[in-house]
């Protein structure tokens, strides 16, 4: 294996300590405690698991936080009405609607009503439109985490040719976004894209969100190329004993063992990207809090 691993507990944890000193200093020099919180509708398994996650480490890192867990059948109207609360909450400077909701409640008209300046998902329509035009924005959590490592693991990306498989709101697009807005020369893949292997060949910087299990082959990476692998994929064990007793493991969209043979640095899955993604739900949160305040 020749590939650097980016080993997401490693950025995560350290993100973290500095959200924690960042939570410190507000509260000792500002009586600001930042505030999330959370909106669960229904009984989602995989749901309820980051939910209480993001409450337990928001709350491990000094904050203030709180989690709104709403019966499968609340309506749209309910959902919103408490949206339009937490706006007006003085305690609490970021609102989080896990997703996906109920099919009853539209989740457009949900983040419509959330405070842009609140949406520590980056969500809406508001933040996506800033951070396109090279403003100030919240940033959806995930590509900002894989901004993060790339950065700190790779260095300078300036002028480097960055493929990104996928393009939705929540992953492929803003990390396209990130990727223009760190000067590098990016391309954007998706279901339709011709010669996708030949494409990704030329990446430097090579992003798979897309939600196929190792879908990228080692012979698809470029030798020397920033792999990062966004997808968590479920998926039966090959051995056939675990497999007949329907368990299941995580995989990415990358074939890692493939791709670490050819790659200058990767992410694994478990133990990459996901790990960083509530530590970014966290700074960002405190970015709310520092520019609600006036402070940034
Ligand atoms: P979406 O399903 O919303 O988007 C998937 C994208 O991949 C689409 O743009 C789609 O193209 C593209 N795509 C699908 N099939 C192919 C294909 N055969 N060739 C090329 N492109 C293809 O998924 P998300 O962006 O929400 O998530 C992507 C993955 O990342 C998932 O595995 C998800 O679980 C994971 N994820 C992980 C997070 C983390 O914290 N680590 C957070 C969020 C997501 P088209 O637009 O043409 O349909």
């Amino acid at each position: 294996m020749s590939a650097t691993i980016i080993d997401g507990k490693v950025y995560s944890g350290a993100l973290t300590a500095k959200v924690a000193e960042e939570v410190a200093a507000l509260v000792r020099d500002h009586a600001i405690k930042p505030g999330l919180a959370v909106i669960l509708v229904g009984e989602d398994p995989a749901s309820q698991i980051y939910v209480r996650s993001k409450n337990e480490q928001s709350l491990a890192a000094g904050m203030h936080s709180v989690t709104y867990r709403l019966p499968a059948e609340t309506t749209e109207a309910e959902v919103i009405d408490l949206v339009r609360q937490l706006n007006f909450d003085r305690a609490i400077h970021g609102v989080l609607v896990q997703l996906p909701l109920p099919a009853q409640i539209s989740e457009k008209r949900v983040l419509e009503a959330l405070d842009p300046d609140k949406d520590v998902d980056g969500l809406t329509v508001t933040n996506a439109g800033r951070l396109a035009s090279g403003l100030p924005a919240l940033t959806p959590c995930t590509p900002l985490g894989c901004m993060i490592m790339l950065r700190e693991a790779v260095g300078a990306l300036a002028g480097k040719r960055a493929v990104v498989v996928g393009r939705s709101v929540l992953v492929g697009r803003p990390m396209a976004q990130l990727l223009i807005g760190a000067d590098c020369t990016v391309t954007v893949a998706h279901s339709k894209t011709r010669d996708l292997p030949g494409l990704c060949r030329e990446a430097e910087i090579l992003v798979a969100a897309i939600g196929r299990p190792q879908m990228i082959r080692g012979d698809w990476v470029r030798p020397g190329a920033a792999v990062i692998d966004v997808g968590i994929n479920r998926v039966p064990f090959s051995d056939p004993v675990k497999a007949a007793a329907g368990k299941t493991k995580v995989v990415g969209d990358v074939a890692f063992k493939e791709a670490s043979e050819v790659a200058g640095w990767i992410t694994p899955v478990p133990g990459g990207v996901g790990l960083m993604t509530v530590a970014c739900l966290l700074q960002n949160t405190v970015t709310a809090a520092r520019r609600i305040h006036g402070l940034e």
